[in-house]
């Protein structure tokens, strides 16, 4: 595919009569003429609805807004696409509107986990910063749809500064992923200001911005860009391609232009009911990915959030497409299957077992094949006591005086150095009455 097809050509001149593929290609340009109503929609992309569907997806629309870019319009099969991936990533469903009993605004609760706004901190070492709320293509699977075209949270430059002073003063974090919204919809310069900020702060020994651009506006990726993101290297990117069609001749340069520029490619597809609940298309979407120079990095689960019963799959899904990889191909092209989980636990991952069974000194394992195999357990493993002294211990670790954190849930039972036996739930009924026994 040239990066300006026909089809491409034919919905620019309906924007603009006369619009020329530098038009076309310019991200700003793509920015300022995103469909945003139905009726734009039905002119430029030929699609058309019956008077009594237009009042439903008006209903939709009005209160989850659209915005899709031409370049990512234009991937749509106009003859097909009620069964396209494109479009159903792309376009208002009117079954968006029902809300089922178990979805929530703020599944993840991050805005709870969240000492200044804008910023999540949820795991030890790591925040989630979100510097922009602005996207170019509102993906109607998205997990902050609360947020979207909300212009009340629009993060202003204040909020930016205080979410970097929070960084600043919080020595843990060692790891800043940005994200939004979409980090690169910022401009240039004010992303090379945010970058500069954080490249500053000591503790800080990398960042990471999640970003769709690659796959809804790659002309985003400029050599502008890339020069300047060069500069605050160590810089990793995690994009969010779900379904092989996406891979076009233009996203494939703007991945290979970040891939040059040194930055570390991973992908976070999200498991969604027909547009990639599928095995075989998920392996060739992951082969696709890694011949790209992008590592399949999570695989979602998706989440309770508001309106997107549609799109979600039994876990079984996610667990059969785990299974229809590992083994069967490269282990750097198998994602991480996770569930985020609701209420702001976090990401857990959910994999196929294969530890079948063990005694003392074996353990039965099983592989991709269905081969059932042992593994002798060493006999002679002394295990040795670890009371935190890596001065005195020989696997010579030089922590160089590094602020440690304490050991924080399972990874606390098992250490040697904490009595901590039992990890018990707050408002546990049995402990609780145990306090009154022990008053009384
Ligand atoms: C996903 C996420 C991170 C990053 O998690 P990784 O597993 O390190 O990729 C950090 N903070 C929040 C709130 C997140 O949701």
């Amino acid at each position: 595919m040239a990066i300006f097809t026909k089809n491409q050509q034919e919905i620019a001149t309906r924007i603009e009569s006369e619009t020329k593929q530098s038009n076309w290609v310019d991200w700003k340009w793509q920015v300022r003429h995103a469909i945003k109503s139905l009726e734009e929609f039905e002119r430029l992309s030929g699609i058309t609805f019956s008077p009594e569907e237009k009042v439903e997806l008006q209903k939709t629309i009005d209160h989850f807004p659209l915005s899709i870019t031409p370049y990512y319009l234009s991937l749509i099969d106009k003859k097909n696409y009620l069964n396209d991936p494109v479009f159903k990533q792309a376009f208002a469903d009117t079954r968006e509107l029902y809300v089922s009993p178990s979805e929530m605004k703020d599944p993840l609760s991050e805005d709870h986990d969240s000492p200044v706004p804008g910023i999540t901190h949820r795991y030890p070492d790591r925040v989630l910063f979100l510097v922009s709320n602005v996207c170019a293509m509102y993906c109607r699977h998205c997990t902050r749809k609360r947020k979207v075209g909300d212009v009340d949270s629009i993060p202003s430059r204040t909020q930016i500064m205080d979410g970097l002073d929070y960084i600043r003063r919080t020595p843990q974090v060692r790891d800043v992923l940005l994200s939004g919204g979409d980090p690169f919809l910022l401009s240039d310069d004010y992303l090379d200001w945010i970058l500069t900020e954080l490249h500053k702060i000591p503790h800080v020994q990398v960042v990471r911005i999640g970003t769709r651009t690659p796959v809804v506006l790659p002309y985003r990726i400029t050599e502008g860009l890339v020069t300047m993101l060069k500069k605050h290297h160590p810089v990793w990117i995690n994009t969010h391609f779900n379904h092989v069609r996406e891979l076009t001749d233009s996203s494939r340069k703007a991945l290979a232009m970040l891939a040059d520029a040194g930055i570390p490619l991973g992908n976070q597809s999200v498991l969604l009911a027909e547009v990639n609940d599928c095995p075989r298309l998920m392996k060739e979407l992951v082969h696709q990915l890694v011949q790209n120079r992008v590592r399949p990095y999570y695989l979602y689960q998706c989440d309770l959030s508001e309106g997107l019963s549609h799109f979600r799959t039994p876990v079984g899904k996610g667990i059969e497409i785990i299974e229809s990889l590992i083994g069967h191909t490269s282990g750097f092209a198998v994602p991480t299957y996770v569930i985020d989980a609701p209420g702001g636990g976090g990401k857990i991952p959910v994999m196929p077992n294969y530890l079948i069974s063990w005694n003392t000194n074996k353990v039965i394992l099983r592989n991709y094949e269905g081969v059932i195999s042992t593994y002798q357990e060493p006999t002679n493993y002394s295990n040795s006591q670890c009371d935190m002294n890596c001065r005195d211990c020989n696997l010579e670790l030089d922590l160089k005086g590094a602020c440690e954190s304490e050991a924080v849930g399972i990874e606390k039972l098992l250490a040697d150095y904490d009595e901590t036996i039992a990890l018990v739930p707050a408002n546990n009924e049995r402990m609780n009455r145990r306090e009154e026994y022990e008053e009384a």
